[in-house]
Order: C-alpha cells, then sequence, then structure tokens
C-alpha cells in the first residue's frame, strides 16, 4: 500500500502500545517493524503473558487506511531480569530469540525467553534454511488421502497434502513448514505448486474421482488466485467439478470484498468451496450464512472424542443437522477405528476420511486404492471381488 500507509501503520501500532504500557512502562521503536517495551515492575509471570495477550489482541484489530483494510499481526518475545540478563543486550538479544519463534510459529503470539529457546532459534533457522531451498527447486511431494462416500459405499475423491522431505531424508509435516514458508512469503509460489499438481493428477484418475486442495489465506492477497486455478484446470484438462479448495475460517476473520469476490469467482467456474476444519477456531456460525460454501469439514479432534466424552458426540451430531439444514454435505476426518464409522454413518455424514479408510499415499500407489474400489463396485452389483487381500475400508461395502 506505499510507505506512506506503512508508515501511519506503524504510527497506529506505536499508538497502541503506548496506550497498554502507560502505566507501567514504555515503549520504543527499536528498528523496522520491531518495538520494544520496557516494564521496570511486573508482579510475575501471569501478568506478563496478559499484558503479552493484551498486545496481540489489540494489534490483530483491523487498521483501516484510506479506504485499505490492514490486517496486522504481532509476534511478542520476553525476557526478564534478572533470570534471562542483566544487561540490556542480552535481555534484548533473548527477548529477540523468543519473538522470532513467535514469528514463525504463525504470530499472534507471544514466548517467553527459556533455556530451550536458543536451541528451538537454531532449530528453526535450519528449517528456514531447508524451507527457502526446497522453495527455489519447488522440492515437495504431494501425497493424497481418499475421501469416501459413506451414502454410496464408494471411493469419491483424494485429498492431497504437501510433504517436504528434510536434510535426513524423513519427511516434514506441513503443520510445521507451512507457517515457515507464509513467514518467507512463498506460500503463493508453492501454493500454485500444489494446485497444478494436484490437477495433472488428478486428470489421471478416473472421471468421477475429485481432488480437494488446501489454500492458506495469503494465496489470495495478490488477486491472482482466480488465474492460477484456471491456468493449472486447462493446462491438465480437468473438469472445474473435480476440483475443491478447502479454506479455513482465518480466511473469512480476515474477510475483505476481494477475498470474497475470489471465492465467488471460482464458484462460478464450477469449482467447490469448502470450509476446513469447522469446529475448531471461532466458528462463528454467521460465515456459514455469509458465504455460500459446499461442503462442511468436522475437525478430527470431534471426532476422536465423541467416544469418551458426551458432549463432543452431542456438538458433532448438531454439526451434521446444522450442515443438512443449510443443505450442505459434511465430511468427517480423522476417522480411525470401524466404531467411529459406523457412529458417524449413522448420524448421516456424507463423506468421510482418516487412517481407518486410508492414509495419505504418494500418487504412484493410489491405483490400489481406485482398483480396490472398482472391485467394490462389481461387489456391489453382485459379482464377487477378485481375491485378495481385504483393506480395511472395504468394511465400507457394508
Ligand atoms: P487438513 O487439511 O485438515 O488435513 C487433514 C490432516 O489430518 C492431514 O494431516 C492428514 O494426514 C491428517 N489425518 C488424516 N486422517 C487422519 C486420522 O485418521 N488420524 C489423524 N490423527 N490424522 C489424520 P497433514 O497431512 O499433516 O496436514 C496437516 C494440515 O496441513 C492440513 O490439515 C492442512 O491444513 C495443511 N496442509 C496440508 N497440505 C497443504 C497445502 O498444500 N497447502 C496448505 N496451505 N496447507 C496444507
Ligand atoms: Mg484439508
Ligand atoms: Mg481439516
Amino acid at each position: 500500500f506505499g510507505h506512506r500507509c506503512a508508515d501511519e501503520v506503524l504510527c497506529s501500532v506505536a499508538d497502541t502500545l503506548l496506550r497498554l504500557s502507560t502505566d507501567h512502562g514504555f515503549a520504543a521503536r527499536l528498528s523496522g517493524n520491531t518495538f520494544g517495551v520496557y516494564f521496570p515492575r511486573m508482579s510475575g509471570l501471569e501478568d506478563t503473558a496478559d499484558w503479552a495477550r493484551k498486545i496481540n489482541e489489540a494489534l490483530a484489530m483491523p487498521i483501516v487506511k484510506n479506504g485499505n483494510r490492514i490486517q496486522p499481526k504481532s509476534s511478542v518475545g520476553i525476557s526478564m531480569a534478572p533470570a534471562d540478563g542483566t544487561d540490556v543486550q542480552t535481555l534484548l538479544k533473548r527477548a529477540d530469540l523468543a519473538q522470532f519463534i513467535a514469528h514463525e510459529s504463525g504470530g499472534n503470539q507471544f514466548k517467553f525467553y527459556d533455556v530451550e529457546t536458543a536451541s528451538e532459534f537454531a532449530e528453526l533457522h535450519q528449517l528456514e534454511i531447508q524451507v527457502e531451498r526446497a522453495c527455489d527447486m519447488e522440492n515437495f511431494e504431494l501425497y493424497f488421502q481418499p475421501l469416501f462416500s459413506l451414502r454410496k459405499h464408494r471411493l469419491c475423491g483424494f485429498e492431497a497434502l504437501i510433504r517436504m522431505r528434510g536434510d535426513d531424508g524423513n519427511l516434514i509435516p506441513p503443520d510445521r513448514f507451512i507457517p515457515v514458508v507464509e513467514s518467507l512469503h512463498r506460500i503463493e509460489q508453492v501454493g500454485a505448486w500444489v494446485i497444478r499438481t494436484a490437477c495433472h493428477t488428478a486428470a489421471q484418475w478416473p472421471g468421477q474421482l475429485g481432488v480437494a486442495v488446501n489454500l492458506s489465506p495469503a494465496q489470495f492477497d495478490s488477486g491472482n488466485l482466480v488465474d492460477v486455478v484456471r491456468v493449472a484446470l486447462e493446462d491438465a484438462r480437468l473438469a472445474p467439478e473435480r476440483l475443491e479448495l478447502e479454506v479455513t475460517e482465518g480466511l473469512l476473520l480476515e474477510d475483505t470484498s476481494t477475498t470474497r469476490a475470489q471465492l465467488v469467482e471460482l464458484q462460478e467456474m464450477g469449482i467447490k468451496i469448502a470450509l476446513d476444519d469447522f469446529g475448531t477456531g471461532y466458528s462463528s456460525l454467521s460465515y456459514l450464512w455469509q458465504f455460500p460454501f459446499d461442503r462442511i469439514k468436522i475437525d478430527r479432534t470431534f471426532v476422536a472424542g465423541m467416544k469418551d466424552n458426551e458432549r463432543a458426540a452431542g456438538i458433532l451430531r448438531t454439526m451434521v443437522e446444522l450442515a443438512h439444514t443449510m443443505g450442505l454435505p459434511i465430511t468427517a476426518e480423522g476417522i480411525e477405528t470401524a466404531e467411529q464409522l459406523d457412529h458417524l454413518s449413522g448420524l448421516g455424514c456424507d463423506t468421510g476420511q482418516g487412517y481407518l479408510l486410508g492414509a495419505p499415499q504418494p500418487s504412484a500407489d493410489l491405483a490400489a486404492s481406485v482398483i480396490a474400489d472398482f472391485k467394490r463396485s462389481l461387489k456391489y452389483h453382485g459379482e464377487e471381488p477378485i481375491t485378495g487381500e481385504t483393506p480395511p475400508h472395504e468394511k465400507l461395502a457394508g
């Protein structure tokens, strides 16, 4: 939005910090977008944590400048004297390390410096180098997890899940490296790679199978998303109806008219939009009527909790009813046991996903799932399947 707007945002951040520190301490700008706040008297960890939480909350409020709506994020690092040091340099350095970790964990968080911070910092820094290199070479892998229709007892598609291989050859899960990709501002590039690769892979599957792709909110920032998706579909010759894009509430929390316009344009192309991880985060029901989603995905914590927790089971039942009242299909994530599968089918869940039905796997290994599904379809039409090992999801044949 330009230097002037940036300066104004910094001024309003400074105002907020001054307002929140007048009682006990003082605030100063240290460099670029880094501020320091000094408190000569803090009664303890809890007080400090309360204050840091307030800072995160206050700075997360959208700022409107010249008609632009800016959604800031803050990361707070805290060091305390005398435990963490007794001179300014050491205290600032340690607060800075803690701040870096809060930032790399996704922002809008605070972190106290402690003995592990230095090694966490070194580890994160190492990860950042690996992620940067992987981004430069687009060196990621795409795994696919089967999605099953619980009504038709059939495979209906796969969710694409990104993976990155660390220097030791082991896979690093996306929850760990996606926040780093985001903080390096490389998510648009990596997200485009995921969309292209998922479309190309899905184009090789039987026509009734769809593919679901996860999107980060930052992929909506530049306004190029619709074009990226359109070109990927055209290059792969994939029908838009076979692509589903999964977004989380976080996207709508930062709702701007451009985000909404992009979602609507994607839907008009025939692509479906799913609300992922429903039930976690803010779970504001207003999103459900304000944006016309095509599907809701229940977060796996509810599925995991329903066995021992009456309330989790009740919420789950209500979510299924809510979705159906709104005419939306609903998917349950994280189905790990036959009991959970039966229960969710009984509740009327439309689709399911989880280790019981199939773990995420590389695209080269998907043929087995597709063939097993084909055999099931024969069985369903009264023909015996070819003998072989019965996969766990064979249960779906009912
Ligand atoms: P998600 O979209 O909710 O994906 C489901 C996650 O649950 C996957 O974790 C999957 O492996 C895991 N899962 C599936 N079945 C089970 C089960 O039965 N039990 C348990 N405990 N877990 C199960 P994964 O692959 O580690 O992905 C984590 C998250 O990372 C995803 O959550 C998604 O939010 C994000 N992610 C993955 N790929 C991408 C991507 O290409 N782009 C973006 N922006 N985010 C991605
Ligand atoms: Mg997902
Ligand atoms: Mg999910």
